[in-house]
């Protein structure tokens, strides 16, 4: 439910934070980095948080990498997290095949990058498609029949930097034709920082292609759905009313944590403005909101 109005965060809003909390779940982009940039002294609050015994949960809608990838990219950072706590949507893709006991002898056809296709295979499954297919094209002459695999039964569309009109007919073909097959969107992002300095269209201009093409609806995995949230909450053993959502975006993170009936804090390092959230016709308001994560440890300090 929205809140009436968002509090700036204060050092007393921290220490009831701190009380009332177990575990922190944070958004990526905009709030831990921005593209392949360390957002300031994230280090420190992270350290600070663990120091004060809390679980840390990071859980991203970007799809291009694996959590293996994920964790070799907060290393690189100079943060030191472990592969089970982080929750990208190429890992909560092939959780869901999974989870909903797809079997293990039908294919996945992904539009997506390397990090869906590492995902699918640590959970079991044959991938097709992804990079590989980058530079396939369709053949358009008059006679020419496209083949796609009978044994797809799941294509699963997330950010893909090499999409082309193959792709979209591979994928477009197994939804259309084969039965059953499932159609899962990592996430919906209209746009992601795949560079530090400009934002570039999301997963979500891929799924809308796929959508137009067969004019069916996505199963969503990543942020706002509640799949990971569930997911999560099962593998750590958490409850939401004890867990704080921090993040950038207002539609997918703060969301994804109310939807749940987490805490929400709400960080103005990412793509969200103080004026966006103050305009009247937004209606997500997060509990708290701070310029970033580092002002957890800087309101604590004397
Ligand atoms: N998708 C793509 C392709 C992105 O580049 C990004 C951010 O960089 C996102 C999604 C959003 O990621 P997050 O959920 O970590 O903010
Ligand atoms: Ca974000």
């Amino acid at each position: 439910a929205a809140r009436p109005t968002s509090q700036l965060l204060s050092a007393a809003d921290i220490r009831d934070l701190l009380d009332s909390v177990d575990a922190f779940l944070f958004d990526c982009d905009g709030v831990i980095w921005k593209g392949y940039s360390l957002i300031d002294g994230v280090a420190q609050a992270l350290e600070f948080l663990r120091s004060k015994g809390k679980r840390l949960v990071f859980v991203t809608n970007n799809s291009t990498k694996s959590r293996r990838q994920y964790a070799e990219k907060f290393q690189s950072l100079g943060i030191s997290v472990n592969e089970d706590e982080i929750f990208s949507s190429s890992f909560a893709a092939a959780m869901y095949l999974k989870v909903n006991n797809f079997p293990q002898e039908k294919k996945v056809y992904a539009i997506g990058g390397e990090g869906i296709l590492e995902e699918l295979q640590l959970a079991g499954y044959t991938g097709l498609g992804g990079p590989e297919d980058g530079q396939k094209t369709a053949e358009l002459k008059p006679d020419c029949l496209f083949e796609h695999d009978k044994s797809v039964g799941a294509v699963v569309v997330g950010l893909d930097q090499y999409i082309n009109y193959y792709k979209l007919q591979y994928g477009t073909l197994c939804i259309r034709e084969n039965p059953g097959c499932l159609f899962i969107a990592t996430n919906r992002d209209a746009v992601g920082h795949m560079t530090n300095l400009q934002e570039w269209p999301g997963a979500g201009c891929m799924v809308a292609a796929i959508c137009g093409s067969t004019q069916k609806e996505p199963i969503v995995v990543g942020k706002p759905s509640t799949f990971m949230m569930d997911f999560l909450l099962k593998k750590f053993n958490i409850s939401c009313s004890r867990m704080c959502m921090v993040g950038d975006r207002l539609d997918t993170d703060i969301l994804f944590g109310q939807n749940a009936g987490c805490k929400t804090l709400l960080v103005l390092s990412g793509c969200t403005t103080l004026p966006d959230l103050q305009d009247p016709s937004n209606k997500i308001r997060p509990d708290y909101y701070a310029s970033k994560v580092s002002d957890i440890l800087e309101l604590m300090e004397p």
